[in-house]
């Protein structure tokens, strides 16, 4: 039977597959920290958990559940870098700062990895690297480029022609592939879980149910209330990204939201399933609206495509999904489900001061698990440390995004015309 969920977290087929939800009460009382974090995605969760592992005294406030946003709704692939090319970055940033970050997240991978493999976290890690598939000619082009690029900073990536990409991919429809070992795919809201099991373990205290309406700073101090409690702290970590609710005096700054949805087939089997996949890569295509691919350990297709869901969205799906795999047509669709994406005007992550030791970060474009994973960690780190010296990015006093609701409404009506069209093509 079909489930869509665009709302609670815990129906998608990440909330009916991941491991149980650590037990994590609401917030009630009064408390003082060293360290408080308002988030329970990647960011907020990989922050609690360094913060503890150097002792420090971390209390992590959830509004909803652990993995609510995009880290319990995402596609699960762990990649090296961000969406934007390393050339790219180096000329938004500079080259010192851009090969920085360069560097910090091509490494995201291993970190993700490890902690999944420390921690014993169950969230089916599966680290047979990542394809970027050419969904057109065209498309080979900016694989070279990028193959050029990547190559050049030793990474170990190869372009695969249509052939080979056929054979690993089961389908003919691509014209190549940019093929990069050092990524894999995880079970994302098992891995959100995993860090906040951890997090625990390691000494931070989670709360969720747990809503911040009001943060204030009164004599060096942040004082974060929630409709039952009143928690003090010396430092702060904003980790709400996207999925950011209201909270009094936190100037979290607005970013366009691009929308995105995804549709799994029940357990394919091996005779249907065959050859679609069968090392485990994760996939994205060279399209402007992109679409994604990947398998799940039961043996689902789970493909995604840019938009807000929608009867536009699911049809466009489907008929992508017959396409590629023409034997899949009528295979049974068990989950469709949505996200959103805080989509910064030049594609950077952001880590943004907005008082004395509090920081709020976000603007992952897209690419979250890994940055998310470092981002936090660092910051965590720099707080306890007082030193801002080894943070992947800059730290900035402000930040403005022109046209916020224009563009946001730009990214949804594209997507839904470009899946438009494509059914009358
Ligand atoms: C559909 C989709 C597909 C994606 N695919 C990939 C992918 O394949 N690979 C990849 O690397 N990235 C991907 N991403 C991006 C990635 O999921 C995100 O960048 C990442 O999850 C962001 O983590 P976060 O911790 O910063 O924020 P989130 O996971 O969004 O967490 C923010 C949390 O803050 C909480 N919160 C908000 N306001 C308050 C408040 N006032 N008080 C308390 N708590 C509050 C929210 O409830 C939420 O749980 C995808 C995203 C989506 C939506």
């Amino acid at each position: 039977m079909l489930k869509k969920t665009h709302g609670s977290v815990t129906s998608n087929l990440w909330g009916k597959t991941a491991v149980s939800a650590p037990d994590a009460a609401s917030f009630q009382g009064e408390r003082s920290v060293d360290l408080a974090i308002i988030g329970g995605g990647y960011t907020g969760l990989s922050a609690a958990l360094a913060a503890a592992e150097q002792g420090a005294e971390v209390t992590l406030l959830e509004a909803e559940t652990v993995g609510h946003g995009g880290s319990g709704r995402n596609v699960g692939l762990v990649n090296a870098g961000l969406w934007l090319p390393p050339e790219a970055v180096n000329a938004r940033l500079g080259p010192a700062a851009g090969e920085r970050l360069n560097a910090a997240l091509a490494a995201a991978p291993d970190m993700v990895f490890d902690l999944i493999e420390r921690h014993a976290m169950a969230c089916e890690p599966v680290r047979a690297g990542t394809l970027h598939l050419a969904h057109a000619r065209n498309g080979l082009k900016d694989l070279e480029n990028r193959a050029a690029q990547l190559a050049a900073r030793g990474a170990p990536v190869r372009l695969l022609d249509a052939a080979e990409t056929a054979r690993r991919t089961g389908s003919d429809r691509f014209h190549g592939a940019l093929y990069d070992p050092r990524a894999g795919t995880i079970q994302p809201l098992g891995y959100a879980r995993g860090l906040a099991r951890a997090a625990q373990d390691a000494g931070a205290r989670l709360h969720e149910k747990s809503p911040v309406v009001a943060v204030q700073q009164v004599g060096g101090q942040w004082i974060l209330r929630t409709s039952g409690g009143k928690l003090r702290a010396r430092s702060l970590i904003v980790a709400t990204n996207a999925y950011h609710q209201p909270i009094d005096q936190t100037p979290v700054p607005k970013v366009p939201i691009v929308q995105y949805f995804q549709i799994a087939t029940e357990p394919l089997g091996d005779n249907l399933a065959g050859d679609i996949l069968m090392n485990g890569e994760g996939c994205w295509d060279t399209g402007l609206i992109m679409t994604s691919l990947r398998r799940d350990r039961a043996g689902r297709l789970i493909l995604g495509g840019m938009g807000g869901g929608g009867r536009i969205h699911e049809d466009w799906a489907r008929r992508k999904l017959a396409q590629l795999y023409p034997r899949l047509r009528g295979a049974g669709i068990e989950h469709t489900w949505s996200g959103r994406i805080a989509m910064t005007g030049d594609h950077l992550p952001r880590i943004r001061r907005f008082g004395p030791n509090a920081f709020a970060i976000y603007g992952y474009s897209g690419r979250g698990i890994g940055p998310g994973t470092v981002f936090g960690r660092a910051v965590a780190h720099a707080l306890i440390e007082q030193s801002e010296t080894a943070l992947p990015v800059p730290v900035i006093e402000g930040h403005h995004e022109p046209f916020v609701r224009l563009k946001t409404l730009f990214y949804e009506t594209g997507a839904r015309l470009a899946h438009f069209a494509a059914a009358r093509s």
